[in-house]
Formats: C-alpha cells, sequence, structure tokens
C-alpha cells in the first residue's frame, strides 16, 4: 500500500528558508541584512504593511515588506524607540484615531431594517508569519 503525500503550501517564512537554503539573500527591508537560517529558527522575520492595515493600507505583496522582527528593525517602526514614539506606527494610528474622534459624536441613527456591515472594523497589522 502506497500512501500518496500531498504536498503542502508553504507558510511564508518557510518560502524564505526555502531561498536561504539555495544561497538567495532575503535582505531586512530595515537594516539591509540578509536573514539568516537564525532568523528562521527564532521567528525573527516578520511581515510588515508600509502603510498600516488600521489605516486603509492594502494587504497585498505592493504594501508588505519582510523585515527583522526584534529591535531595531520592525519592534522600532511599530512602537517608536524607548526615547520617543513618534513617527512610530502606534503614534501614527493614534493620531488617525484622534482625528476622525469628533467623527464619534456625530449621530447617524440608521432605520432599523436596513442591513448591517458584518465586517470586521480591525485587523491586527502584524501576525507572526510562521504561526501555525
Ligand atoms: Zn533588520
Amino acid at each position: 500500500v502506497t500512501k500518496k503525500r500531498r504536498r503542502r503550501r508553504f507558510s511564508e517564512i518557510e518560502v524564505i528558508e526555502t531561498l536561504i537554503h539555495q544561497g538567495i539573500e532575503v535582505p531586512c527591508f530595515r537594516c539591509k541584512v540578509p536573514f539568516t537560517r537564525e532568523d528562521v529558527r527564532t521567528k525573527n522575520i516578520q511581515k510588515e504593511h508600509l502603510q498600516e492595515l488600521e489605516l486603509e493600507g492594502a494587504d497585498k505583496p505592493f504594501n508588505c515588506r519582510f523585515s527583522h522582527r526584534d529591535a531595531p528593525c520592525h519592534h522600532t517602526v511599530t512602537n517608536g524607540t524607548p526615547a520617543t514614539a513618534a513617527g512610530s506606527s502606534k503614534h501614527r494610528i493614534a493620531k488617525a484615531n484622534n482625528a476622525t474622534r469628533i467623527d464619534k459624536f456625530v449621530v447617524n441613527k440608521r432605520p432599523l431594517d436596513e442591513p448591517r456591515d458584518r465586517k470586521p472594523k480591525f485587523q491586527t497589522r502584524t501576525r507572526d508569519i510562521n504561526a501555525d
């Protein structure tokens, strides 16, 4: 009895690992240092969105880059440095939320029989690309 083994689809980090095995250098978008198998092992690779999902950025390749998860790469972009959060994603998202806060006070009653939008309003911006 021969059991047919199905090819499974690789996760993003497995594709990067395969490229590393092929000798292809995939540099971190932030520091330009190529990812290593150690980065793969420690899951120190993360997909980031140039325009944050929370700020209507597309979840498509043209808007995504791979960078180190740890400081000073993607971590700093997301959280800012210990000295300042200015310019970080969290800062920009907070600013955007402030700008639209006034809208939340506008009364916008909709007819009870109007279908409600069931799409989730918020998505997590970054996921560990090796989550399984
Ligand atoms: Zn880096």
